[in-house]
Parts: C-alpha cells; sequence; structure tokens
C-alpha cells in the first residue's frame, strides 16, 4: 500500500503490564473507522503506522480525528536511510508547505533512532535543509521562527513528515468497559457520552419517546445525534423506548412538583434493566450540578437511590459554556439545539421541588400504582438502531 501516516499516541504510553491491550485495541478501532477500505496498521517503538491506497488525506485524517488514543497524526513517506532518498522526500514536504502557502521560513529537524547511521541529527538536518534551499527558490532557513518545519525520524527506515494534525487524546474506545448512555436530544448528553468515550468506555445509548406529545421529528433528532458521536464511540447502539404510558402513570399519582424526579428515577430504572442484559456496567447521563431542578445535589441523590449501577455524569462539574464549546466541536450543537420538544419539557411541573426529602420521595416512587409491569413492558417495545463509526467517502 503506498500512503503511509504516522500516528503518535500519549497516554497508551503510560501503560505497563497491559499497554499491549490498549494498543491492540487502538489498531482495531484504526482499521474499523476506516473500514471497508483495505489498511495496515503496524506499531514499533511507541509509534503507529497506518497504511492505505488511494483515499484523500483529507478524508483519512477526518476518520482518525475521531479515534481516541491518537495525539498526532501525519502523511509521512518512507524511504532507504540514505541522502539522497531523504532529499527526494524531503523536497515533496516542502513542496506541499509552499503550495499550501504557510510560508517561506523553514528549518529540518531529524531524530536519529539508528545510531548506526553515519551523521548526527545535526548533520543530517544541516545536509538536507541545504539540499532542499538549494532546489527551491525564495526559501529562508530559519531555525529559531521557522513558519514549517520538514521532520526526519531515522529508525528502521527513514521517515519524513511535515506538519502533525492534532488528535483527540483520551484513550481507545472499547479499553474501558461498556456504560448505557441516556441520550436525549439536548446538548449535555451527546457531550457526556463523547467525554466517557474518550476515557476508552464504549456505549449503548437509550432514548425515551413520548408518543403522540413528542413528534416523530425529536425521535430522528436523536437517531440524529447518535449517528454524530458513533464515530467517536467506535458504533454505537441506540434504544428508543415508548415512555408514555409510565410518564402518564406518574403524572396521575405524584405530587406535580415531583413528576421530574419520578420519571428520571423510570428512565433509570428501565435503562438499568438494559444494561444489566447487555453487560452494561454503569449508566451515564448529561447532568451538571444544580443546572436544573432535578439535578440539585437533592435531586441526584434519589435519582441515584433508583439504581445500583455507577451513574457517570462527566459534566457534573462543567458550565453549560464549556459544553457548547465541546458540543460544537464535535459537530453536535446545531443538531441539539433544534427546537423539538423532549418530553420532559412537556410533562415538568410549574414549580419542581428542588430539596426532595430522600425518604419520602422514595415512599412516594411506591405509591405509583403497576409501576414495575409499566417499565418492563416499555422495555420490551424499545426498538434498536445501530449507527457504525465510519462515514463513507461521498
Ligand atoms: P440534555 O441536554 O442532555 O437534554 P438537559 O440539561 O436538558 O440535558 P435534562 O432534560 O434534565 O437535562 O436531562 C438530564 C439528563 O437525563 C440528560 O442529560 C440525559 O442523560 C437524561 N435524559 C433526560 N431526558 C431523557 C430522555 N428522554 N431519554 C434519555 N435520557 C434522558
Ligand atoms: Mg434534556
Amino acid at each position: 500500500m503506498s500512503d503511509l501516516y504516522l500516528i503518535k499516541i500519549g497516554e497508551i504510553t503510560l501503560k505497563k503490564g497491559n499497554r499491549g491491550l490498549f494498543e491492540r485495541q487502538l489498531k482495531n478501532n484504526i482499521k474499523k473507522i476506516l473500514r471497508p477500505y483495505p489498511t495496515r496498521v503496524t506499531n514499533r517503538s511507541g509509534r503507529f503506522y497506518l497504511e492505505c491506497e488511494g483515499l484523500d488525506e483529507e478524508y483519512v485524517s477526518s476518520c482518525l480525528s475521531k479515534v481516541f488514543g491518537i495525539v498526532g497524526y501525519t502523511r509521512s513517506y518512507s524511504c532507504a536511510k540514505e541522502l539522497d532518498a531523504l532529499e527526494e522526500k524531503a523536497l515533496l514536504v516542502a513542496q506541499q508547505n509552499i503550495d499550501a502557502g504557510v510560508g517561506m521560513k523553514f528549518k529540518v529537524e531529524t531524530r536519529r533512532v539508528d545510531k548506526s547511521l553515519p551523521l548526527d541529527n545535526y548533520g543530517y538536518s544541516a545536509e538536507i535543509g541545504g539540499r532542499v534551499f538549494e532546489k527551491i527558490p525564495g526559501l529562508i532557513v530559519d531555525v529559531k521562527n521557522p513558519d514549517w518545519i520538514i521532520h526526519i525520524e531515522l529508525r528502521e527506515k527513514g521517515y519524513v513528515y511535515g506538519f502533525t494534525h492534532k488528535g483527540p487524546g483520551g484513550l481507545p474506545v472499547h479499553s474501558g468497559g461498556k456504560g448505557m448512555l441516556l441520550l436525549s436530544g439536548g446538548i449535555d448528553s451527546p457531550v457526556a457520552g463523547y467525554l466517557m468515550a474518550k476515557r476508552g468506555m464504549s456505549l449503548d445509548a437509550v432514548y425515551f419517546h413520548t408518543p403522540p406529545y413528542t413528534s416523530p421529528e425529536s425521535l430522528e433528532k436523536v437517531k440524529d445525534l447518535a449517528r454524530i458521536i458513533a464515530p467517536w464511540t467506535g458504533g454505537i447502539t441506540l434504544y428508543t423506548v415508548p415512555f408514555t404510558d409510565v410518564q402518564v402513570q406518574i403524572n396521575r399519582s405524584v405530587r406535580p412538583e415531583t413528576t421530574t424526579l419520578h420519571s428520571r428515577a423510570a428512565m433509570m430504572k428501565i435503562a438499568q434493566s438494559m444494561a444489566h442484559k447487555r453487560k452494561d456496567l454503569a449508566l451515564i447521563t448529561g447532568e451538571a450540578l444544580s443546572q436544573v431542578a432535578s439535578q440539585t445535589v437533592e435531586s441526584l441523590a434519589y435519582t441515584n437511590s433508583s439504581v445500583d449501577l455507577p451513574v457517570f455524569r462527566p459534566l457534573i462539574g462543567m458550565d453549560k459554556e464549556e459544553t457548547i464549546l465541546i458540543s460544537r466541536r464535535i459537530e453536535a450543537f446545531d443538531t441539539s439545539t433544534q427546537p423539538y420538544d423532549d418530553c420532559c419539557s412537556l410533562f415538568s411541573p410549574d414549580h419542581p421541588d428542588v430539596r426532595p426529602d430522600l425518604k419520602k420521595t422514595q415512599s412516594e416512587w411506591e405509591t405509583i400504582e403497576g409501576m414495575d409491569a409499566l417499565l418492563a413492558e416499555a422495555e420490551t417495545q424499545a426498538e434498536k438502531f445501530y449507527f457504525p463509526p465510519q462515514r463513507l467517502k461521498e
């Protein structure tokens, strides 16, 4: 295969005994996001190499920018470890930078890992820099403040590359267990899913909808959000659960000010039951402390008490502005802010209880008739949709 990308990893290098597991997972994830195109991924001394053929750089770049575990990546050219071959590739990189209009000041930086070679780092940089300078008119050598750098690495082969793109960091998805994301149509929960995937967790997702009170468009919106986060999460399975009967029964049975709390608890219980069957070991929500009445510490204590699984809330200490920045960065924001109601806003009370008493609220739950059967029934009606990680080339 003719095209080579050099991939740099971060936190994985700190792993000791199980580093191999993380590395294998990263390899699989890179191959998976580029499927069905044939690729080869290898790793040697802390560097990963992706080989592919005939894929444009922008496409490969957009895929690699979404694979957690990667801290940087660059199109790279391999060649023999001798001066003429290195010069040829260095000229190629130089020309690309000039064509991209990033300036004319440059330098060469060499990392010689193979100590048997005749020149040292400085020797290679000076020699190749001199040759490039001579061949391309208008270039200026500036080692202090260059517009761009030609990197040479001399390992088992020679590698020449230019600008390194920043990767998303984190740990490879599927290396950190599996969780069930409660995905609503809002801004927060897709970001929460993204952040847990960044720590290596793979995700299922569940959305509770309330037809006919919520429109088919709000269901489509959540599917779109699942599709948007799927490249980051290495693919995602979304379950949509009809919640109307549960919601109506709650609204009929409890004080208006606690309806949201109980519907949140009902969602958590269904999500937990589904999680158990799919071997998801945690629930994930987009809650942030005190954002709304159902997210005060008292309310969260009640929601937590309704389930046994750990509940991960990666946004708990974040400002909305910080969440919005991430939402925009992952291109979820425009979809999240489409104006379709989710079930909660329609059934929300005017004066929710912001400081619910735990015991009292738990007792109130027990008074709701037929809830276990309604929760079980809702779960059986779940529909399943899978969104793969890859976006195929047009
Ligand atoms: P978001 O932007 O994620 O909708 P929000 O600020 O609107 O969050 P709430 O509506 O109170 O907050 O929901 C808090 C969390 O509960 C959500 O982040 C999500 O994890 C979960 N949740 C709420 N509604 C639903 C739903 N209909 N289906 C699945 N999960 C939900
Ligand atoms: Mg919401």
